[in-house]
């Protein structure tokens, strides 16, 4: 199976079931496969054949769902790319990504009008319908490259014939953010995309039952794996939001009656601001937190206020994404991202790749049907990340005596304070626990004695709090080298449209 014959069989088995919610219209699993078997005939009709590079640039939007599933019925590579980058970050993805055609939305058109000529190799523009319509001028400059998604779908021929694939063959190419150098493709293939999503799903329980929300964005491998295909192949419902307003969570929680809610961290420091309370997320079972380190303070203040257990895991984009979860059958760990998850193995290893010892810290491997096949065009970086079938994370870990594991944090974050070791995430640990604090970054600025001396940036919610005040809390729970040098106040930290705080940013700001 792959996940698109897996929505086939879906369809044909429970053709009325709601696959998806949008803007409270439901659209039932045989709907959802009719559109993508017409989609599907329409890309052939337009010259786009097994293997070719389609680019999704779209919003959570049934577009999303259609385009990808679509995509990969003809067995298309599909590059998901958020919608929010900027012309020349899309001109490098789009080249370096040998990309045919691009699915994107009318309000984007703009940018690629502006950029169509340095990207030789795309021959289509296939624009969503927001309602905006496209401008003449784009009109004329796209011409007959562009095609209207709804007519695509209108068009198509419903009893269409997909293609063949094989297990190891790539279906998405991931580009990952990466905080340093020019963003990568990890390619991961059928196999990876559908064991990730069947082994999570199995793990956390999604079944058919499940309504689950699905608020981060799609073009990110989180929500593409844990919000949208595991409740997909498993008969459940998709409440898909547009984007992530904690007044659109509760709203589609209460209406829909929610069971499952996946988010990163500060999306639960975002719902937890809101002061709404437990009544809101009285049908959620359970709460999926991953993609950055949730502090143990806001998770245990989320869990009071809500009444609902919160399940921290982790993933990376190259392991489609997920490696580990908090089990739901044995005890959960705050501050832990909890077991390796059904065929996956994790371990901690040194500079040699030799495994450490339990608590000992040492960079986290991980191997299974869920990593990926390499970077696209990059053997000398496939080879540094993936060793014998181990992928390394390039996150620093320790695991206890029960096979739980913690992240200590990046390796690259690492802060060196007169050679002392001090990683950001135990300082900002501290910081959260402070009660008048919402936010903290911690970063590594230069220091001419000690090298690198340690700096915070933190969200308050009371303005009276004083550098000197939550210095002083520091030094009450960590040793002197750990405690910040300066603590900056801010009214918001830096996040990327995930959600994820942008340490790399505030380096950035300090060196300016
Ligand atoms: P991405 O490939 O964009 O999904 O980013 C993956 C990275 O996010 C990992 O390598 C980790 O550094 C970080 N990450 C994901 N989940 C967690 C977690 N639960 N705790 C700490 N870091 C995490």
């Amino acid at each position: 199976m792959n996940i698109t014959e897996q929505l086939a069989v879906t369809a044909q088995s429970q053709p009325e079931k709601t696959a998806y919610v949008f803007e409270d219209k439901q659209t039932s699993y045989m709907e959802l496969e009719r559109s993508v078997q017409k989609f599907a005939s329409s890309l052939t009709g337009m010259g786009l054949k097994k293997g070719d590079h389609i680019a999704l640039v779209v919003g959570n939007s049934p577009y999303y769902v259609i385009g990808l599933y679509g995509a990969l019925r003809l067995g298309a590579v599909v590059i998901p790319i958020n919608p929010l980058y900027m012309a020349n970050e899309m001109n490098y993805i789009l080249n370096d990504g040998d990309v045919k055609a691009v699915i994107t939305m009318d309000v984007l058109l703009e940018k690629f009008a502006a950029i169509h000529e340095q990207l030789p190799g795309v021959r289509n523009y296939i624009s969503c319908d927001s309602g905006a319509g496209s401008s003449s001028l784009e009109d004329h400059i796209l011409g007959p490259k562009l095609h209207s998604f709804t007519d695509l779908v209108q068009a198509g021929s419903p009893g269409w014939n997909p293609a063949e694939w094989k297990d190891d063959e790539t279906a998405i190419i991931l580009y990952t953010s990466g905080t340093t150098g020019k963003p990568k493709g990890a390619m991961l293939t059928h196999r990876n995309i559908y064991s990730n999503a069947k082994d999570v799903a199995d793990y956390l329980a999604i079944n058919g039952e499940d309504r689950v929300i699905a608020a981060l964005p799609m073009f990110h491998v989180f929500c593409l794996t844990v919000a949208l295909n595991a409740p997909l192949m498993n008969g459940g419902t998709v409440l898909i939001l547009p984007k992530f307003s904690p007044s659109e969570v509760f709203r589609i929680a209460k209406d829909h009656q929610a069971t499952v809610f996946a988010g990163v961290p500060t999306m639960y420091n975002y719902l937890l601001q809101s002061g709404e309370s437990q009544g809101e997320f009285a049908n959620i079972r359970l709460c999926i937190s991953g993609g950055a380190a949730m502090p143990v303070s806001l998770l245990e203040a989320f869990e009071e206020t809500f009444d609902v257990q919160i399940s921290e895991g982790y993933g990376l984009s190259e392991a489609s994404p997920v490696t580990c979860f908090n089990p739901l059958d044995r005890p959960r760990k705050a501050g832990s991202i909890g077991q390796s998850i059904l065929n996956v193995e994790n371990k901690v290893v040194d500079e040699f790749g030799e495994e450490l010892p339990i608590g000992e810290v040492g960079e986290l491997a991980v191997t299974g049907p869920n990593v990926m096949k390499g970077y696209y065009n990059l053997p000398d970086e496939t080879a540094s990340a993936l060793k014998d079938g181990w992928l390394y994370t390039g996150d620093m870990a320790r695991m206890d005596e029960e096979g739980y594991f913690y992240i200590v944090d990046r390796k690259k974050e690492l802060i060196l304070v007169g050679g002392y070791n001090v990683y950001p995430r135990e300082v900002e640990e501290v910081l959260y626990a402070h009660p008048n604090v919402s936010e903290a970054a911690v970063i590594g600025v230069p220091h001419p004695e000690a090298g690198e001396a340690v700096m915070a940036f933190v969200v308050s919610d009371d303005s009276s709090v004083t550098a000197d005040e939550l210095a002083g809390y520091c030094r009450q729970h960590l040793i002197g080298y750990k405690v910040p040098s300066e603590i900056e106040f801010l009214d918001e930290l830096p996040k990327n449209t995930t959600g994820k705080i942008l340490r790399k940013n505030l380096r950035d700001q300090v060196k300016q």
